[in-house]
């Protein structure tokens, strides 16, 4: 009872999501669940909580996650940002699974904080039998009220895993499992309500800084098999202000895209990433016409250890920092030197 008093402060978000999803009741049309849940109602579901931290809630979006956009996330991290002036020690964001690789990986280039923020969600809404909710919020909130969880960037958190947000990807339309980090592995796990961190992240630099509300539209193309480049000579009339090229393996097209990303390349930012979902983009491997020496050497942009969509997110929010071309390739070098400077010394950051 005492001990209450000294409990962290935890700010829990509501951005709407499964985890937040229940039914009208009503069938046909209006059928099916959808989100209806707050922030307060999330952590009223969860009495354990209470002995994990003093909870402040916050009800801030209502939507699927596909609805969710990077201004959102803007205006999440200034408003996280300000709660942490407050005195919040760590911060919880519920949201929905679906676009969690994206969101917080830009919660992790906006919130300069060495407290924790992690995102979590569920895959079983609150109707059905075996509900991850309820599991994965209590998760959040112990590795939120953790200070070892501390500097390592946005985490997010479920099915008793903790993962860099710069690393994980939804890898399962419905099993709780589906978070994974193909290339990095989690950081830690939670085992008896306590969290453990077995691998540090660094700090991130070169990251955006001046944010406008405005993001300019950067697409992501994927590389397919016989691909004629119809869609990468459209981006720029389409208003697209950058592309995100996810190419075949270590990061190729069919040799007949070259010259079309070749053109788009010097004048906008054009970065390859590989479509694989694992692995870095190689650079200095293959020599054939599409290979990635080739599109690197004609202007393209290495994403490095990111994938496709961290790297749109990214790109996105250079961007909206008003970043030129020169701009954006150092920050991309920036962020990738940055995490293999990893265990040169940094632990505990
Ligand atoms: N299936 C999603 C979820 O897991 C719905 C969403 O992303 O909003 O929350």
């Amino acid at each position: 009872m005492a001990a209450q008093a000294e409990l962290p402060r935890v700010t829990v978000f509501s951005l709407g999501g499964t985890i937040a999803s229940t039914s009208s009741g009503g069938g046909g049309a209006a059928g099916g669940v959808r989100p209806r849940l707050g922030a307060q109602e999330l952590v009223e579901a969860v009495p354990q909580l209470r002995d994990v931290a003093e909870l402040e809630a916050v009800a801030f979006r209502q939507a699927a996650s596909g609805d969710l956009t990077l201004p959102d996330m803007i205006a999440l991290a200034a408003e996280i940002i300000r709660r942490f002036d407050a005195g919040s020690s760590g911060v919880v964001v519920t949201q929905g699974t679906d676009t969690i690789e994206e969101t917080s990986f830009a919660l992790d280039l906006l919130v300069r904080s060495p407290r924790p923020v992690v995102v979590t969600g569920a895959m079983r809404n609150p109707t059905l039998a075996g509900a991850d909710g309820p599991a994965n919020l209590l998760g959040a909130v112990q590795v939120a009220a953790a200070p070892e969880a501390g500097g390592l960037g946005t985490l997010v958190v479920l099915n008793d895993e903790i993962h860099a947000a710069r690393f994980v990807r939804k890898t399962h339309t419905s099993s709780p499992a589906t978070f994974r980090s193909p290339t990095a592995g989690p950081l830690g796990w939670i085992v008896e309500g306590r969290p453990r961190i077995a691998l540090r992240t660094p700090v991130l630099d070169g990251l955006p800084s001046v944010l406008d509300q405005d993001v300019p539209p950067v697409a992501l193309v994927t590389a397919v098999l016989g691909d004629d480049a119809r869609l990468v000579e459209r981006v720029e009339e389409a208003g697209y202000a950058g592309l995100v090229l996810a190419g075949f393996g270590g990061g190729h097209v069919p040799a007949q895209v070259v010259p079309a990303l070749a053109d788009l390349a010097s004048r906008l930012p054009v970065v390859l990433a590989s479509r694989t979902g694992g692995g870095e983009l190689l650079q200095e491997t293959y020599g054939f016409p599409g290979s990635e020496r080739d599109l690197l050497a004609r202007g393209l942009i290495p994403a490095g250890f990111l994938d496709g969509l961290k790297a749109r997110i990214l790109l996105s929010l250079l961007l909206a920092a008003g970043a030129d071309l020169e701009g954006v390739r150092k920050a991309f070098e920036q962020i990738n030197a940055s995490v293999s400077s990893a265990g040169a010394g940094e632990a505990g950051r």
